[in-house]
């Protein structure tokens, strides 16, 4: 079939009866493993003449007419039942399926998908439901409820085209979003505009700060992959690692066991920034503590100042987890020992604060000694940082 013809809409009502449809799988990369973790199902007509119809050719007519709705529930079988194929061999593995606000109004669109997953038996939190943002823009009651129930269940929502529309900060505001996929159009112009650049680093910033994951869609080059690695990003998919793929193809792909180089030379950056957040707020808050009079405003502040648990803050959390598999370098255990101690002073800190007014000169020396402490966190961070940069670049 001509790639620019109109495709009527009989023609894909047709389509779907036969049986024409089907799921090709495009691979996640995890930046942190450097493996494929999961991956994104694409609807394809596969047309009798032989052609294989991109969803972009028919998806925009049947999303305008509601007849999406009619393919989601004929298509959310066969993707289970993909998905049940898969994960005999791979188990782990997580899937995305892509869900349009039709269907996501409809009547008991949530109970089908959960029943749909339950009589396949797949853990629903190996499935994620991408809804593009600009079809959620509109605040709906029934979308709402829908996104609750199926997060309710287990499912992740991720929000597909992050960027894209006008109100993505009031959708992260309001919705359990597990992931910001962000959009294509800013992935695929990092090199081209220094803004464009920008806004990605900042949504990548945006989810690790809000604690969901970031993914990065429409990876086509090196360069690309690279400066996703370097500001931290959690996942990338696109045509440097792999087109989307017909499923015994995806199969093949997993088989051959694909990893990629990822040194977490973004998330160590991340934790250094992380930190000079926590420090910022930890500051800010017991200064405002020594001087505020008012009883319910010094409660606030209180509750305001970050987790003084080094296992909770976000350094922390990268610490003990990720970064784990640095255990046992000199610098990374380091990192570990003056993180605690940082903590330590902090939490004085925060006793003296509480005990009162009187001991202003003890509060003082002991914000001097907290700086202390994060000067010489900062330093091994940056050498750490730098490390694993040189190594990556094989300069040293
Ligand atoms: P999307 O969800 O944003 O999917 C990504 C699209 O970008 C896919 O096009 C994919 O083939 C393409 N792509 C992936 N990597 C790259 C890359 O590196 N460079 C470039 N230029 N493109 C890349 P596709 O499959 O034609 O799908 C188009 C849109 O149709 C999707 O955009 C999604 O919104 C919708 N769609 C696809 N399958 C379904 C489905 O099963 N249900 C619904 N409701 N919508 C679907
Ligand atoms: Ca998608
Ligand atoms: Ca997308």
């Amino acid at each position: 079939m001509a790639k620019d013809k109109k495709i009527p809409l009989d023609e894909i009502t047709k389509a779907l009866m036969q049986g024409n449809f089907v799921f090709y799988y495009q691979p996640i990369i995890s930046l942190l493993s450097g493996k494929v973790c999961g991956a994104e199902a694409l609807i394809r007509w596969l047309h009798p003449d032989g052609s294989v119809i991109p969803a972009s050719l028919f998806i925009p007519l049947a999303e305008e007419t509601g007849f999406i709705t009619e393919i989601t529930q004929t298509m959310l079988p066969k993707f289970m039942a993909d998905v049940t194929a898969i994960h005999r061999s791979y188990p782990s593995l997580t899937f995305a399926f892509n869900v349009s606000a039709r269907d996501l109004v409809t009547t008991g669109f949530a109970d089908d998908i959960i029943r749909v997953i339950q009589e396949h038996q797949i853990d629903p939190r190996k499935l994620r439901v991408e809804i593009t943002e600009t079809q959620i823009l509109i605040p709906n009651v029934e979308i709402q409820k829908a996104i609750l129930a199926l997060d309710k269940f287990g499912v992740q929502i991720d929000i597909d085209d992050f960027g894209s529309g006008y109100s993505s900060i009031a959708l992260i505001r309001d919705l359990p979003v597990s992931a910001l996929k962000i959009d294509q159009g800013f992935v695929s112009r990092i090199f081209k505009s220094e803004r464009n650049a920008q806004i990605v680093r900042h949504t990548i910033n945006l989810a690790h700060q809000l604690e969901i994951s970031s993914i990065g869609e429409g990876v086509e080059t090196q360069e690309v992959f690279d400066f996703l690695l370097c500001f931290g990003c959690d996942y990338a998919q696109g045509y440097y690692f792999s087109m989307p793929l017909p499923l015994s193809n995806f199969l093949e792909f997993l088989s051959q066991e694909h990893r990629w180089t990822t040194p977490p030379v973004g998330f160590i950056h991340l934790a250094l920034q992380d930190h000079i957040d926590w420090r910022r707020d930890f500051v800010r808050e017991t200064l405002s503590l020594i001087t505020l009079q008012d009883e319910k405003l010094k409660q606030t502040a209180y509750e305001r100042i970050p987790n003084l648990d080094p296992q909770k803050c976000l350094l922390g959390k990268w610490y003990d987890g990720a970064g784990q598999e640095y255990r046992g370098k000199a610098t990374f255990d380091q990192i570990g020992i003056e993180h605690r101690k940082l903590h330590q002073t902090a939490n004085h800190l925060e006793e003296s604060v509480r005990a009162g007014a009187s001991k202003k000169e003890k509060i003082v020396q002991l914000i001097w000694s907290l700086n202390r402490h994060s000067d010489k966190l900062l330093v091994l961070l940056q050498e750490f940082h730098t490390d694993i940069a040189l190594k990556y670049k094989k300069l040293a």
